[in-house]
Formats: structure tokens, sequence, C-alpha cells
């Protein structure tokens, strides 16, 4: 039977590091993945431009049940490290927004470093590998590959979540953790769309490819300021899908469709300026004109001057646009959802080199774990952090 001081199951984004990390520090590391490619989500990231961390991580960023967790990876190894080895393998990069950094070129590259990175560890890699078991002994671990099987000292799982299962995502990651008695909080999509009901879907439609700064705000009080998209679905784009990772089926949010105009006082101010001005041609001023036809066409908007406008017409306006409620149908689910929210609950692990406390030799690493960030390059940014604390350990 071959023997390796660890088996690493997941080549993503978090498997990649680890093994990196292990390998350069003396390991003999086995990787695996179940797919043909190495870091697929990795090559779909960000547009194909991988938006690899973000300038103002912090844990403030993450949803955990345990929040205080991310902390000390997190500090450990930084965004700044992490651009610091961007720029030694001479990858350029820009900031995108809200401190967001993206490749200029491809994805790729951040691909190519993660490899470069194992083969400088001398990393064996081994893709379309299916773990059929999992034993324990005194040994460590032996693993069942269909056909053979591996024995190493540690096991890292790094098996990700479960959004996007046509790149390779699968519950194996939940399953051992279950299997070495660790707790697994039950898992939901996360930075997804929102579907709509019926009859609101069919009212919006005209909008879908519709886009507008907007604020939401969630029924916990959450609050993101982003761009949102109309779609054929439903809602969609930045702000939705970080509002998206705190809201519960059958709950509300609110969305302020004009958070930079303060809409009250732009229709008085204009109603004293140009009194026979129409309300739809003033709120095309700071409103997609769409927006405001579809709203008319709703009975929202009346097809009236600014003189003609009552008080109670204009607060009903008002409120619709500044504090609009809506409660989604469901998100869009796996299937288009970046991450995947709960997962192997931290408080089992260690949250300086990701051990399970009762488990010695088993690790768990990146977004198997119950620590989910925001949209912007944050979830990468868990990757590398857990990847690298778990990688000093082994
Ligand atoms: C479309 C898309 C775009 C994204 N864009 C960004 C972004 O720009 N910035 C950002 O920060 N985050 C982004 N994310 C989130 C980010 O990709 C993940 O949080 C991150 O990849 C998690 O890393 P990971 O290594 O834990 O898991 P993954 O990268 O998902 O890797 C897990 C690996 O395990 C393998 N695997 C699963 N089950 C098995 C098994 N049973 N046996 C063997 N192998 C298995 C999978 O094939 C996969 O290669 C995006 C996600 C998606 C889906």
């Amino acid at each position: 039977m071959e023997k390796f001081d660890v088996v690493i199951i997941g080549a993503g984004a978090a498997g990649l590091f680890c093994a990196a990390q292990a390998g350069q520090r003396g390991r003999r590391v086995l990787l695996l993945d179940n797919g043909k490619k190495a870091g697929r989500k990795i090559l779909m990231s960000g547009g194909g431009r991988c938006n690899f961390t973000n300038l103002y991580t912090d844990p403030a960023a993450y949803l955990s049940h345990n929040p205080h967790f991310c902390k000390s990876a997190l500090a450990r190894y930084t965004q700044w490290d992490f651009i610091d080895l961007v720029n030694r393998h001479g990858i350029p990069w820009h900031e995108k927004a809200l401190g967001q950094l993206f490749c200029d070129d491809s994805a790729q590259q951040i691909v190519d470093l993660l490899l470069k990175e194992c083969e400088a560890g001398k990393v064996t890699l081994r893709l379309r590998s299916e773990v059929l078991a999992v034993k324990r002994d005194a040994a460590g671990y032996t693993l069942d590959l269909n056909g053979s099987a591996v024995q190493a000292e540690k096991l890292v799982i790094a098996t990700g979540g479960l959004s996007m299962p046509g790149l390779g995502a699968s519950p194996f990651g939940y399953k051992i953790a279950q299997q070495f008695g660790l707790k697994v909080f039950p898992t939901r999509a996360g930075l997804v769309p929102f579907t709509l009901h019926r009859p609101l879907l069919a009212q919006l439609q005209t909008l879908s490819g519709v886009s507008v700064p907007a604020v939401m705000t969630a029924e916990d009080g959450t609050v993101f300021k982003e761009a949102l998209l109309f779609t054929h679905r439903g809602l969609s784009g930045p702000a939705v899908l970080q509002i998206s990772s705190y809201w519960r089926p059958g709950e509300f949010v609110t969305i302020n469709l004009s958070p930079e105009c303060d809409l009250n006082a732009l229709i008085n101010e204009q109603r004293e300026a140009h009194a026979n001005q129409s309300l739809r041609n003033t709120l095309a001023k700071v409103l997609p004109r769409r927006l405001v036809e579809c709203l008319q066409l709703l009975g929202h908007v009346p097809e009236c001057t600014l003189k003609q406008l009552n008080s109670r017409q204009q607060s009903e306006l008002v409120a619709l646009l500044h504090h609009w409620r809506v409660q989604p149908n469901g998100t869009e689910g796996y299937r288009t959802a970046e991450v995947t929210l709960g997962g192997v609950d931290t408080h089992g692990l260690s949250s300086k080199t990701m051990e399970a406390q009762d488990v010695p030799g088993l690790y768990f690493i990146g977004e198997v774990v119950d620590v989910t960030g925001w949209l912007g390059g944050y979830n990468f940014q868990w990757a590398w952090s857990s990847a690298w604390a778990c990688g000093q350990a082994l």
C-alpha cells in the first residue's frame, strides 16, 4: 500500500494551497480530486479573472455559528500575505471596487500559481480520484480509492461546499465529519439570486437586465449597499447576493431603490421649479426610465404633473421606492450559488490548526467548514488562511 505523510481530499483553492504549504515544509503529500482539473471553481470565479482576496478582509465579513473562529487564521495569513505571493509570481492585478482584487488577465494564473507552489513542495496530485471509504487505525488513515488504497498519518478534508454541483461539489466532507463524530450544521445556498412569486415576477419581467444602485436590508438588520439587477427569474446583482446569505425562507427584504437621492425632497424641489413637469420625467432623472415606466404600468407612478400629485400619492410612491418590501419566493439554490452556508461545526475544530479536537490527524479547511464570507474575495481569503494554518501544523 502506498504511504504518505498527508492526504488532502479536494484540489480546490484550500486543498491546493494547503498541499503546497505542507509539501514545502517537507511533508510527503498526496492531493486527490474527483475532477479532471484542479481548481475548477477558481477558473470560473470573478467572471474568469478570480477575485482572489479583499483589501478589507475582516472577521466581521464572515458568517458562522461561531464568529470568533475565523479570527486566528485570518490574522496569521492575511490578504497582504496572499497579495505578496501573487506579486512574487508576477501576476498583474487591480482593485475593482470595495477592495476586491482581480487578476488583470485570467484566473488561470491563480491556478498556475497554486500548481507551481505544489510542484515546489513535490506534491503528488491525482485527479479523477474517487475516495470510496476512509478508515482510521493506529497508523493513521487508510483510504479506499476504487481499486487501490493509500495510507497517511494525517487527512485533510478540503472538499468545499454544495454549490455548483457541475463543478464537482459533493457532500463528501460533511459525511466524513459525521463519520468521525463531528457536528455538521444544516447547509443552505449563499451568495445566490432570489426568485420571486407570481404575480410580482410577471409584473417585473420587463425590467430584466435593468440595474440600479440599492440599499438592501435583511430582517436581522444587516444592510448592503451595492447594485441590484432585475432578472427574468427575480432579483440578482451584488446587493442581492450579499443579502441572500442573511435571508431565511418566508422573510422579507427591504430595498431602497434610490439610496443617493431623497425622492421626497426631489419631488418638492422640482415642483417649486417646474410645476407642470410630469412625475414620470422627474423620476427618470434619478431612476432608470424602464423602472419608472414599469412602476407606472403597475399603477405606482400616477400619470400626472408634479402639481397634480397629491400628498398621499407622493408619500406612497416615496415609501415604495425607498422602502420596497419584498418577500422572495426562494433562491436559485446550489445550482447558481457561489457558496454554501453552514457545514462542519467549528466548535469541534482547533482555530489554530483546523484539526478536529477529538480526532487526531483529521483536519477540515475551506468552505466545508462553517465559515462563509461576503461576496468580494472573502471566500478565497478564508480558503488561503485556513489552508495556511493547517499547512503549518501538518
Ligand atoms: C461561480 C463561482 C464564482 C466564485 N467567485 C469567487 C470569487 O471571485 N472570489 C471568492 O472569494 N470566492 C468566489 N467563489 C467562492 C469560492 O470559489 C469558494 O469559496 C472556494 O473555491 C472554496 O474553496 P475550497 O477549496 O474550500 O472548495 P472548492 O474550491 O470548491 O474545492 C473543492 C474541491 O474538492 C473536490 N471534491 C469535492 N468532493 C470530492 C470528493 N468526494 N472526492 C474528491 N474530490 C472532491 C471538488 O472537485 C473541488 O475541486 C465563487 C464560487 C463560484 C461557484
